[in-house]
C-alpha cells in the first residue's frame, strides 16, 4: 500500500502510496463506492479513525485551508492544507509533486500538505502553504517531496518551457529525447529552499522516483485511467489527542 512510510520524529508520520492501495480520487470517474473503501483500508493501515482523513477538491490553485477549522467543507476547494493537531492530511498526485510539511510548533507538531502542480507551484502554492505553517507557530520546516514525473519525461511546449523558467528557472529541463520539458520537483526543491525549509534526506525519502516510469505508481501522462496516488502525513494517535 505505502511506497514509503515513516515516523519522522514528534510521533509524526509521513507516506505515499503507490498503486496498490489502489485509486484514491473521487474526481477520475472511478466508482466512487470503490474510491470510498479504498480510502477506508487506507485509514486502517494508517491507524486513523474511518472518515477522518481529509481529502481536498484540488484545482491546481493556492489556497490553505485549516484542517483543524470545526466549519470548514468535508471537502475543502483548496490545494494545502495544515494542521495543529495532527489531523490525517491527505494529497493527490499522478505526475504533479505531492509536497509534505512539518514544523515544529509550541504545542507540537504543526503539519501540511500541498498539490505542486506547474500551475499551482508558478502560482505560489508552496509559499502559501509554508507561509500558513509558519503563522501556525511552525518552527524548523522540513519537506518531503513525493513521487512525480521527472524533468526527463515531463515534455511540454518551448513556450510554456519559457514561460514557466521565466518565473522559476529551475523548472527549465529537456526530456531524455531532447525535446522541452520541466522539472517541476527541481522546481518545487528550489521553491523550498529559498523559504528556509529543510529538505528530508534524498537517501530516505522517495523523491527520485519518477511517476511516468514507474507502473507502480499513478502517471495521468503514461495512463490517465491510472488514478490518484496520495502523500500523507498525520499524528499517530490522531486528532483525539494521545487517548
Ligand atoms: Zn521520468
Amino acid at each position: 500500500m505505502f511506497w514509503w512510510h515513516e515516523e519522522v520524529g514528534q510521533g509524526v508520520r509521513v507516506a505515499f502510496t503507490h498503486r496498490g492501495a489502489g485509486n484514491l480520487a473521487l474526481h477520475t470517474g472511478d466508482d466512487p463506492a470503490a474510491v470510498r473503501a479504498r480510502r477506508a483500508a487506507l485509514e486502517q493501515a494508517m491507524g486513523v479513525p474511518g472518515g477522518s482523513l481529509l481529502f481536498l477538491d484540488q484545482v491546481h490553485g493556492t489556497d490553505v485551508v485549516d484542517a483543524d477549522d470545526p466549519v470548514r467543507p468535508a471537502t475543502p476547494r483548496a490545494d494545502a492544507a495544515v494542521s495543529v493537531t495532527g489531523a490525517p492530511l491527505a494529497v493527490m498526485v499522478a505526475d504533479c509533486v505531492p509536497v509534505v510539511l512539518v514544523g515544529e510548533g509550541p504545542v507540537g507538531p504543526v503539519t501540511g500538505v500541498a498539490h505542486a502542480g506547474r500551475r499551482g507551484l508558478l502560482d505560489g502554492v508552496l509559499e502559501r502553504a509554508v507561509e500558513r505553517l509558519r503563522h501556525r507557530g511552525a518552527q524548523d520546516v522540513t519537506a518531503w517531496i513525493g513521487p512525480s514525473i521527472c524533468g526527463a519525461c515531463y515534455e511540454v511546449p518551448e513556450t510554456m518551457r519559457e514561460e514557466s523558467a521565466r518565473r522559476i528557472p529551475a523548472v527549465a529541463a529537456t526530456t531524455s529525447w531532447g525535446t522541452p520539458a520541466l522539472d517541476l520537483r527541481a522546481g518545487a526543491r528550489e521553491r523550498l529552499g529559498s523559504l528556509g525549509v529543510a529538505l528530508a534526506d534524498p537517501d530516505g525519502s522517495p523523491g527520485p522516483a519518477c511517476t511516468h516510469e514507474n507502473e507502480r505508481l499513478s502517471s495521468h501522462r503514461r495512463d490517465p485511467g491510472s488514478g490518484r496516488i496520495v502523500g500523507l502525513v498525520w499524528r499517530a494517535g490522531g486528532t483525539e489527542g494521545d487517548a
